[in-house]
């Protein structure tokens, strides 16, 4: 995948650094899905994502943001203290300088995650490094982005993360978590989307289908309402 997917080259200053990232925001929050829910944590945002889907709602992330060094982004996320560091987007991959950014962030010593959205290659990125990768069912309107080889690269500390918007996509997850066996490699998160599913449904479901995954409402919904920052 390149730049030019994400709309992220076409803003590039000439003569641009290479060592540099395109970043919406860096900023020191809760945790508010996934594994490491509850943690305090400094979320890098990186800008650009060559998806669109329909239920998105960091649209705020496609364009803008400002360029940073690697060394910039550690000085900012060393400055808050935080022991758990998200990099999360938009698409961080799309940014080939994600993957060197991610492991000098290991190298400082933090926990570090990776929201990606499954679509692009995840081969690459450091194994220590907890990926948290999603699966996009139908009514995202980006299923056909699912790149499935990367089930392959999941180790089991990365958990896949399959957002639900209907009775249909609960029947797509349920049946390609079996279909694969993913719950075998990892942990798998399913989570409604706000105003879509009731949460109490999707929770029935689970509960009658016996299925292996683990059920997640998002945190910061409740806490912020999902406004950029926290
Ligand atoms: S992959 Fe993530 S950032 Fe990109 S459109 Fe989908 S939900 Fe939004």
């Amino acid at each position: 995948m390149s730049e030019s997917d994400t709309g992220v080259a076409a803003v590039r200053p000439a003569g641009q650094a290479a060592d540099r990232l395109r970043i919406t925001e860096i900023f020191h929050s809760i945790q508010g899905e996934a594994d490491a829910i509850g943690w305090r944590t400094v979320f890098v945002r990186l800008t650009g994502c060559p998806l669109r889907c329909v239920w998105c709602d960091t649209e705020y992330s496609f364009h803008g943001g400002d360029w940073h060094t690697v060394d910039d982004i550690l000085a900012e996320v060393a400055s808050h203290g935080a022991r758990h560091v998200c990099v999360t987007g938009g698409e961080p991959l799309a940014q080939k300088r994600c993957i060197p950014l991610l492991a000098r962030l290991c190298d400082a010593g933090y926990e570090v995650s990776l929201e990606t959205s499954g679509a692009l290659d995840v081969s690459a990125v450091d194994p220590r490094v907890r990926k948290v990768m999603d699966l996009k069912a139908p009514d995202s309107g980006e299923s056909a982005r699912n790149l499935w080889a990367n089930l392959a690269h999941l180790l089991p500390h990365d958990q896949v993360k399959i957002v639900i918007a209907s009775r249909a996509d609960y029947e797509w997850a349920r049946g390609v978590v079996a279909e694969h066996g993913i719950d075998r490699r990892c942990m798998v998160l399913f989570s409604p989307v706000h105003g879509a599913v009731q949460p109490r449904e999707l929770a029935q479901w689970i509960i009658e289908d016996r299925v292996p995954v683990r059920f997640q409402l998002q945190l910061h919904k409740l806490l912020w309402n999902d406004a950029p920052g926290h």
